[in-house]
């Protein structure tokens, strides 16, 4: 199954309403299963020799509304990895630090060093998502909510975006961006059931329920950035998400697909690192048993 060219959001427009939360790629959950347990193993191997390699980094951006199931999946797909190999960054409201720098710095500092992977749950799209669907938040950047009225000060955001991506992938780092698209009733059934059941009690929270409220804000915005900032070298893909064992074995497939592409290898040793270990060997083989 080609989830990397079925999911992939092409650069232009992009209609969310066109898309099928709930798609499951003409699979069964078995199938899924199967192929997700394939492209985890995968992953582990792909993943150390990346770590060995030391030269490069993937960078994975998950964005999602609440209760889409980014943790879970998160969790999921790292199950197998080598945790010294990864970075998990959760980005919350900005800090009082944070707010006094431009809007991608704190996402610098968070990126992967060579030969790790880094997740962001949440990232420095939030900056054209919740922030543009709540304007006053750019008071706290000192900048005139005002500005939020007009089409050019996002269009300069996306911009700034794609720019540092693209700086980014010339730099060694592959950035792949991935949006949990779960539907509104959905939604609405996980909430529910986190009211309902006492072990899920403790991540209900009426702020999610009320930012719900600004769903179709959410969509728009979404759309927009989507289809700005989804390029060759830094694309999105929109995960069908009402079906959490389709989007964690899309989610594997995707990232199999890119650590493929950029082919990690194991480091030769060089001239004379192939010499000190010729006698580091001889030495350890002329000890007596
Ligand atoms: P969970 O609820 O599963 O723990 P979460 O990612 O929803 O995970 P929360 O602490 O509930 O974490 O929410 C983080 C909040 O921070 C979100 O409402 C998000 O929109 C907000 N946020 C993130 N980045 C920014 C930003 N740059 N400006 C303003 N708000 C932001
Ligand atoms: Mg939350």
């Amino acid at each position: 199954m080609d989830f990397e060219g079925r999911y992939r959001v092409r650069p232009g427009k992009l209609r969310l309403d066109d898309l099928d939360p709930a798609d499951t790629a003409k699979l069964t959950k078995d199938d899924a299963a199967g192929l997700r347990e394939r492209d985890l193993a995968r992953l582990a191997e792909l993943q150390e020799r990346l770590y060995a390699e030391s030269a490069r980094s993937l960078l994975v951006v998950f964005q999602a509304l609440d209760a889409a199931g980014k943790d879970g999946t998160i969790g999921h797909v790292l199950s197998g990895l080598h945790p010294q190999g990864v970075q998990v960054t959760a980005f919350r409201v900005p800090s009082e630090l944070e707010r006094a720098h431009d809007f991608l710095w704190r996402c610098q500092l968070a990126l992967p060093r060579r030969g790790r992977i880094g997740i962001f749950n949440r990232s420095h799209y939030e900056e054209v998502l919740v922030v543009r669907v709540h304007p006053e938040l750019l008071a706290g950047q000192r900048i005139d909510p005002a500005r939020a009225g007009d089409e050019r000060f996002w269009r300069e955001r996306y911009e700034a975006i794609s720019t540092w991506e693209h700086h980014l992938a010339r730099n060694g780092t592959r950035v792949v961006k991935l949006f949990l698209n779960v539907s509104r009733g959905e939604q609405r059934r996980r909430f529910l059931d986190r009211v309902e059941e006492p072990d899920k009690l403790w991540k209900f929270s009426a702020a999610d329920v009320r930012e719900r409220r600004h769903w179709g804000a959410y969509r728009a915005a979404y759309e927009q950035a989507l289809a700005a900032t989804s390029t060759e070298e830094a694309p999105w893909y929109a995960i069908p998400a009402d079906h959490k064992w389709l989007m964690r074995t899309a989610v594997a497939s995707i990232l199999v697909h890119h650590l493929e592409a950029m082919d990690p290898r194991y480091p030769e040793p060089g001239p004379g690192e192939r010499e000190a270990m010729d006698e580091a060997v001889a030495e350890l083989r002329a000890e007596s048993a």
